[in-house]
């Protein structure tokens, strides 16, 4: 068997632009994967494929190095080449899976658990007040779930503001980020767990001053405190609080988190699988926390097909604490897995199917309807 293509489709998703991924072969089977950012894909996928045509599909991780060496000098160690290498990783996984008749999981060692506990992302309410926080997280309640994160950066009303340039913090802003992150805290039952995301913001020492006023809540993580190009910036956070601090989502590959890991600069890594290097990538993550100490969490934006091949790696890591689902806005997402027999993300969680590869038969018809306008189904 032998590869003899790779195509893309760009669909218009809730809120964010999805980059599918196929590679074809000549005996007529093909993976699907999916790329988490549409950035420069396309482009860059013409020059993968010319790396893969005519390579034999059974080898995932040979081949997925064999691009990140091949176009190492146009910046394969991270950014949008990185991205679309996932795409292609994911859809090589899913191949090898339905040549072997195997699913992802198994291709992987085995899992840990047969059902994935998803967290649901919380968009930020237009109404600031913390009222309307703690609406929003109970509503994700009602739907089974179990861990919930609001954004807490950015939201509060623009004149709390002084400065939109320095990283800084008002007096007035740390006040309204803690009085929001407790309104949801305590709007949730003892059981179900609160995640506050910071996205990158602020500088160290205005972050901390947040994370010590979180300090009386019992918080799964504070995610994203410090922009992500500084990791002695992040670990003085973390070094300073006792609220455990999540990040990951925006390094490249297992060598980008590598000192974040060592360095214990975080307390929970959170790579987004189908964005920073893809599954084999995720697994070498997963196992580097697990010899640290450290809790493996995933960020996650995609469609079924990159959140289920993120579940899979998450199955098979001892030391996973959960998963993000960040489509629970777009009305048709569980619809585009075809005969799933139920939701995808079902009361919180996902149960690893058995079928082979990734497991999720596209509903071409759905998402030929979504193609973001211009864009030809498999171009
Ligand atoms: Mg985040």
């Amino acid at each position: 068997m032998k590869i003899t293509g790779i195509k893309s489709a760009m669909i218009q998703g809730v809120p964010w632009t999805w980059t599918l991924v196929k590679v074809e072969t000549d005996e007529g089977i093909c993976g699907i994967g999916e790329a988490q950012l549409p950035i420069g894909v396309r482009d860059i996928l013409r020059n993968i494929e010319k790396l893969l045509v005519g390579e034999d599909p059974r080898h995932p991780v040979r081949l997925a190095q064999k691009i990140y060496r091949g176009l190492i000098g146009a910046g394969s160690t991270g950014g949008s080449i990185v991205l679309a290498l996932s795409g292609v990783e994911l859809a090589l996984w899913d191949l090898h899976g339905k040549i072997t008749g195997l699913p992802l999981w198994q291709l992987l060692g085995g899992k840990y658990r047969d059902r994935v506990r998803i967290y649901a992302d919380t968009a930020r309410p237009g109404d600031h007040s913390p009222a309307a926080y703690a609406d929003g997280v109970r509503q994700r309640v009602e739907a089974g779930y179990t861990v919930v994160k609001v954004d807490i950066d950015n939201s509060a009303p623009g004149e709390y503001r002084k400065d939109h340039h320095n990283r800084a913090l008002s007096r007035a802003e740390v006040e309204y980020m803690s009085a929001v992150s407790h309104a949801a805290y305590e709007a949730l039952p003892a059981d179900v767990e609160l995640c506050l995301d910071m996205h990158w913001c602020y500088q160290p020492t205005d972050a901390l001053r947040v994370a010590r006023r979180l300090e009386d809540i019992d918080i799964l993580w504070l995610e994203d405190p410090t922009p992500p190009e500084n990791l002695d910036a992040l670990k003085y956070v973390t070094d300073h609080t006792s609220v455990p601090i999540a990040c990951g989502e925006n390094h490249w590959m297992s060598h980008g988190l590598r000192p974040m890991i060592e360095d214990r600069a975080a307390d929970i890594i959170t790579p987004d699988i189908p964005r920073f290097g893809g599954v084999q990538e995720g697994k070498k993550v997963a196992e580097l926390c697990e010899l640290h100490s450290l809790a493996f969490a995933p960020h996650n934006i995609c469609t079924p097909v990159g959140t289920v091949a993120s579940a899979h790696v998450c199955a098979n890591a001892p030391n996973f604490l959960a998963l993000e689902h960040h489509g629970l806005d777009c009305p048709w997402w569980d619809d585009i897995a075809l005969d799933w027999g139920g939701p995808v993300v079902d009361r919180g969680y996902i149960i690893v199917p058995d079928r082979p590869g990734i497991g999720v038969e596209l509903n071409e018809e759905l998402l030929r309807a979504h193609l973001v306008p211009g864009e030809v189904w498999w171009d």
